[in-house]
């Protein structure tokens, strides 16, 4: 969505604009208007009363057009307002982008500097700074851009401080780019926006400041007119004709009123998580929009799943990233999904516990059964009740789900008295248990750690014992080790199997890797495309896999020891998924695909648990079409002219 659209959705942002844009346009053609000099006087009409003798807005104490020394006076106050926004940020931003950017020496010098100014009262400073001018429009202009150069400085350098350090740069360091283009050409453009946001939220403020300085008579000299000289002028007469008052008065709040409604709307539609609709209206689950009635309950498992379905409506796509999803778990029972990136693992999940993000997230169809209850479509209040409680999860990347700024003791005892009334001593006492249970080792003096103080394997146990931490009959793991090195990797696998054993959990496993689903699964589904193309108990998975797709992906774990095998990688890429294929979603990347493949949906066909979507699956599957095995997927070796191929 462009900019101005996502401005203008703001209706409050749209009138601020809209009205600005009328204040600015009747600024500009104010010469050409049949209007009295601004500066001519006629005593026999000292402060006229609105309408009097053609003057519309009346005459103040000299007898002067208040409707024309209006409009002439807001083109200067507008002017002087964005002339001094714009210098304080060019300057305030070149200041905090070279304290940021090149910090140490240079950072201390310029940011003590700023907070010596900063340690000034605001108008106090502009004040002092034009008694040392003198009093006159350009030294007001100068005070007013002075005094607000530190709020931009700070601002900046704060955002460069962040950026300056991120690879992009690092890398454009290593490039041999000098300073100066690293800066024109890497930190710019990402402190634009920023500027842009701090620029047109202060251009009210900075409008105001100039009319003060004019009002004590140290901006605007008489007789040229400002808004803020005219209220100066009129405070005299205030007493016994305050009308002389209301159109300068009037006209300030109008003028940063619209600025500032205006400068929220750009604040907003600038940050980009607003612009991708992610935080327009977060619902608290994700949108249902079911058509027909949910599929019925087939007491297969404690978590079950049938023909889910979900979709991102974007714009002008839709994602189908799930298509029609069956599975069930059982209690004590490990299910495996495995796929590539982007297959849909990860919304599937999430899609149990309506946490798809909504909006772009919809589930469109099926049904989710948890203990025998429909999640799809449950009022908020049950699916919290069964979040964290029945069902937890173990995500990637724990120091992501971790909370910095609290120990891990604390964020387990909430995680426990967020579904428990417990005293804080008994939700301790378990988390501590909990601790234990993970086996963290010194769990007594761990368990006032923060996350930052943790090792990542750690921090993942951490995680594990939280999903634990309310004894939920389900959990959902996704990718819990990818994060991790090959030991820690096995560790946490293994305590998951012992837990899954201890406590008959039921887990879900999500992984891209044959070889944790050989570890610890009973059964696999694999994933392509949003859809399960192939399910059966791990070992008949491994030993013949029936899914062309599922074969080559076996292929491609490595095997120690077998040196000369090289990696068999699956050419082309999955399909996208708001474009899908009609047919066999694999075809194209299918070596033995025919024209039938390409044709009707092909059903996941086979009974007993074991089943394939295939036509032509590479070994026998009881109730599937018979097996029409390929070519063996042959692993070249590898050598100097395919490497450099890949690169
Ligand atoms: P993975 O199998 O790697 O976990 P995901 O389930 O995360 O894959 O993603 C499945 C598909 O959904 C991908 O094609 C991805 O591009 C798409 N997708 C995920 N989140 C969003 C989103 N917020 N907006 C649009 N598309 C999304
Ligand atoms: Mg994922």
């Amino acid at each position: 969505m462009t900019t101005l659209a996502l401005i203008a959705r703001n209706r409050l942002a749209l009138w601020g604009g809209i009205v600005l844009i009328l204040v600015i346009l009747l600024a500009l053609v104010t010469p050409w208007l049949p209007l009295y000099p601004p500066n001519a006087t006629d005593p026999s009409i000292k402060n006229a009363w609105f309408g009097e003798e053609g003057h519309l807005l009346g005459t103040d104490h000299l007898g002067r057009d208040i409707l024309s020394r209006l409009l002439w006076g807001t083109r200067v106050s507008l002017a002087i307002g964005f002339a001094s926004a714009v210098i304080a940020a060019v300057l305030g931003a070149a200041i905090g982008i070279v304290a940021g950017y090149f910090g140490g020496r240079t950072d201390n010098i310029l940011m003590r500097l700023i907070d010596l100014i900063m340690g000034f009262p605001y108008i106090l400073l502009a004040l002092a700074i034009v008694a040392a001018l003198g009093p006159g429009l350009m030294n007001a202009l100068i005070a007013v851009a002075a005094v607000n150069i530190p709020f931009f400085a700070r601002n900046i350098r704060g955002v460069t401080v962040g950026i300056a350090h991120k690879e992009f740069v690092d890398a454009a360091k290593l490039a041999g780019m000098g300073h100066v283009r690293i800066i024109l050409t890497e930190i710019l453009p990402n402190v634009v926006p920023v500027i842009v946001v701090a620029a047109s939220t202060t251009v009210g403020w900075m409008i105001l400041e100039t009319a003060g300085l004019s009002f004590l008579g140290l901006g605007s000299q008489p007789p040229d007119p400002d808004l803020g000289s005219m209220l100066g002028l009129a405070k005299d007469s205030l007493i016994t004709d305050p009308h002389v008052s209301y159109p300068p008065g009037l006209m300030i709040l109008i003028i940063v009123m619209s600025i500032n409604l205006l400068g929220d709307g750009i604040r907003d539609a600038l940050d980009p998580r607003l612009r991708s609709g992610a935080l327009s209206r977060p619902a608290a689950a994700t949108t249902v929009d079911r058509r027909g009635a949910a599929p019925a309950f087939r007491d297969e498992g404690i978590l079950e799943m049938t023909d889910l379905s979900t979709e991102f409506r974007l714009k002008r796509r839709t994602y189908k990233a799930v298509g029609g999803v069956t599975l069930a778990v059982k209690p004590g029972e490990c299910l495996g999904i495995i796929g590539e990136s982007g297959s849909g693992k990860s919304v599937t999940a999430l899609s149990v516990m309506g946490l798809v993000a909504s909006p772009p997230g919809v589930i469109t169809g099926g049904a989710v059964y948890v203990e025998g209850e429909d999640t799809v479509g449950m009022p908020y209040r049950q699916l919290r009740a069964l979040r964290g409680d029945r069902v937890a999860y173990i995500f990637q990347d724990p120091l992501a789900t971790l909370h910095p700024l609290f120990t891990v003791g604390d964020q387990l005892v909430e995680a426990i008295r967020v579904h428990h009334r417990v005293s804080d001593k008994e939700a301790r006492a378990k988390a501590l248990e909990l601790l234990k249970q993970v086996r963290i080792p010194n769990a007594e003096s761990r368990i006032d750690s923060y996350p930052h103080e943790m090792s990542g394997g750690m921090r993942q146990r951490v995680g594990i014992a939280m999903a634990l931490a309310n004894d939920p009959e389900v959990i959902i793991a996704d990718e819990p080790t990818t994060a991790l090195d090959v030991t820690v990797q096995a560790q946490i696998l293994s305590l998951l199997s012992d837990l899954r054993r201890e406590r008959g959990l039921a887990i879900v496993f999500i992984t891209h890797d044959f070889g944790v689903v050989a570890q610890l699964c009973d059964r696999v589904a694999v994933m392509y495309a949003g859809r399960i193309v192939e399910e059966g108990s791990t070992s008949d998975i491994l030993r013949s896999p029936a899914h062309p797709y599922t074969k080559r992906l076996i292929a491609c774990v490595p095997e120690l020891g077998e040196g000369k095998r090289a990696l068999a990688a699956i050419p082309g890429l999955p399909p996208a998924v708001d474009r899908l294929p009609d047919g066999c979603h694999f075809a194209d990347r299918c070596p033995k695909a025919r024209d039938v493949c390409r044709q009707d949906d092909v059903a996941l066909m086979g009974q007993g648990g074991r089943a394939v979507r295939c036509l032509f699956p590479e070994a026998e599957v009881p109730g599937a079409p018979e097996a029409v095995p390929g070519p063996p997927v042959e692993a070249e070796p590898i050598t100097a002219d395919r490497v450099e191929a890949a690169q």
